[in-house]
């Protein structure tokens, strides 16, 4: 199993990396919530274990994302808080389950173990729409036999517009879903990357296009 490890005492990732390798795993190592959503979109893991509090950009806020964004990765929450107004906010954020610090490692593999179990049924690896496939876990789009590597904000609004083509979506829209609501990007920005996936889209030989909809905003529509 691919897991990443969101927290950030080092002594405890430390220890959480050697318990899980030791079980046969490969883990990567994350510090801080927007380092996790970096990961989580670039790469595929079969299970998240995620700390609560952290710097950045906080746990919950980081499980509300991926949901947000059709990611659905289990994720175990690590938590040192018991209490159960936390735990009811981490399951509505779209965790999958609990896990409060501390605990013993056959605790912990037991959970590991029970979670990717789960697992399976509903990995999402590529999105598609008309003639162009969208890699999930490679940020890369395809139509026949070529491929073009997007930059990580290219792909995010690359997977608003595929995840939903019939919604028109307006910048504010856009940004809000691709930045975070609290960002200084600006409409110019959006339709920076706009031009930028047209061109990617060109590149590809697509019929796909990205129209632009009376000023209300963008979708996608094939092309004859
Ligand atoms: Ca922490």
């Amino acid at each position: 199993m691919n897991i990443l490890i969101v927290e950030d005492e080092s002594s405890l990732a430390g220890a959480l990396e050697h318990i899980l390798q030791k079980a046969g795993h490969i883990t990567d190592w994350v510090s801080d919530g927007q380092s996790a959503l970096d990961y989580i979109r670039g790469f595929s893991y079969d299970l998240i274990l995620l700390d609560v509090m952290l710097p950045r950009l906080d746990g919950f806020s980081v499980v509300h994302q991926i949901r947000t964004e059709k990611i659905v990765t289990p994720v175990l929450m690590l938590t040192a808080r018991t209490t159960v107004p936390d735990k009811v906010e981490g399951l509505d954020a779209g965790a999958d389950d609990y896990l409060t610090k501390p605990f013993d490692t056959d605790e912990l593999l037991a959970r590991v173990r029970a979670m990717t179990r789960r697992t399976g049924e509903v990995v999402i690896n590529e999105i598609s729409f008309g003639d162009v496939a969208l890699s999930l876990n490679k940020a890369q789009l395809s139509c026949g036999k070529r491929t073009v590597q997007l930059s990580p904000k290219e792909f995010q609004v690359i997977r608003l517009l595929m995840g939903d083509p019939q919604m028109t979506f307006t910048k504010e829209l856009i940004i809000d879903r691709a930045w975070g609501m609290d960002s200084d990007i600006t409409d110019n920005n959006v339709e920076a990357y706009i031009s930028f996936l047209r061109k990617k889209l060109r590149y590809l030989k697509s019929h796909v296009a990205i129209k632009n909809l009376q000023k209300i905003g963008y979708h996608l529509e094939m092309e004859p």
